[in-house]
């Protein structure tokens, strides 16, 4: 190359560094943190705010950098929603249920025992009027509140002695956290709350007799299948959805491109959350059945359902009593239900009952 080229080059390079830097000097790059109630490695629960931070560096080209911090950095698993309420966390990834004795409200945005289906649930999230009711509990905590995230419908749990009637829960030592823990106090179940990380010992030694985690995917890393060899199927947890909790301030301080980038991550990484934890189920559940061929899938009997309702209905009667806004969400979540199960009846249910029966 002539001397005379090669200075047009660098002329070039120079020229275009001094307009891309002119063009980036305005810029802003806002750094964010965020705190989850689990620990990292606890996928899926912990995957939708890990994924949200890689694309939302890449959809922003660096200008908005969400640093995520597990439960064993911040030391409060239950303490996301103060966190955030604070602006020490610009955003959390939790479930909306642990709140609720802080705010009764907060109840309903997870999921419900006999409640709404995983496509029902987020249909009335999103086009019910469930985001409205949502973003109206938070705000006097000073945080929007996003769906983070579904595990789809929940196994019932553990049991190392089958349930056959009422009289066999009475006396019953269960570890089942929230509202269905109620429930269950109110049939005579004597519940517990153990922490994680020693629940199989305490299930080994007889300290519980049952006990309910989520579903194959996240069961079987616990091994609960190796001593209790009844799974009961799902009426408590339907649809667990996580939840995002978003700083209001600091989300009104971020440029118009950049809220949007975050809202779509959010609901991107959701939606790719329920995904996940179905594939890790679907698997799991193949090699349980094959490790261990004793474990006998149950259905709780009818009557045992039916005195599991009626405590839920009078539970659900007293918080109705209360007025308000609690009355409101528990309304539009009983109407929306009523609903859209008349559709899931004749589409999903008799499709799954007809396919079902082929196989026979
Ligand atoms: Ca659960």
């Amino acid at each position: 190359m002539k001397m005379k080229t090669l200075g047009k080059v660098a002329l070039a390079v120079a020229v275009a560094s001094l307009l891309s830097s002119n063009a980036f000097a305005k810029e802003k790059v806002y750094k964010w943190k965020l705190a989850m109630t689990w620990p990292k490695q606890l996928t899926p629960l912990a995957s939708p705010p890990q994924k949200l931070a890689k694309i939302v560096k890449e959809m922003s080209n660096g200008r908005l950098i969400i640093q995520v911090h597990g439960k064993n950095k911040h030391k409060a698993p239950l303490g996301i929603l103060d966190m955030v309420k604070l602006g020490q966390y610009q955003m959390g990834h939790s479930g909306s249920y642990y709140w609720k004795g802080k705010d009764i409200n907060t109840l309903f945005f997870t999921s419900m025992p006999f409640g709404m289906t995983k496509a029902e649930q987020t249909s009335w999230f999103y086009y019910g009027g469930g985001m409205e009711l949502m973003q109206k509990a938070y705000k006097k905590h000073k945080v929007y509140s996003y769906p983070g995230g579904n595990t789809g419908v929940q196994m019932g749990g553990w049991f190392k002695k089958e349930i056959k009637s009422v009289d066999d829960l009475k006396g019953l030592k269960m570890r089942i956290p929230g509202f269905a823990g109620e429930i269950m106090a109110k049939l005579g179940v004597s519940v517990t709350n153990i922490p994680a990380g020693e629940l199989y010992t305490a299930l080994e030694r007889g300290t519980i007799d049952a006990l309910e985690w989520v579903g194959p995917g996240m069961d079987i890393k616990m091994g609960f299948h190796k001593i209790a060899p009844y799974y009961y199927t799902g009426w408590h947890e339907p649809a667990s959805e996580m939840q995002y909790l978003v700083n209001i301030k600091a989300f009104k301080k971020l440029p118009k491109d950049l809220q949007a980038i975050l809202v779509t991550a959010m609901k991107y990484t959701a939606y790719d959350m329920y995904n996940e934890n179905f594939d890790a189920s679907a698997n799991a559940w193949v090699k349980m059945k094959k490790e261990y061929p004793n474990i006998k899938v149950k259905e709780f009997p009818l009557p045992v359902l039916k005195e599991m309702k009626k405590a839920n209905d009078e539970l659900i009667a007293k918080l109705e009593s209360k007025g308000g806004l609690t009355k409101e969400i528990i309304e539009s979540q009983r109407n929306y239900m009523k609903k859209a199960r008349e559709w899931t009846k004749i589409s999903e249910y008799l499709y799954l009952k007809n396919m079902i029966a082929l196989e026979k």
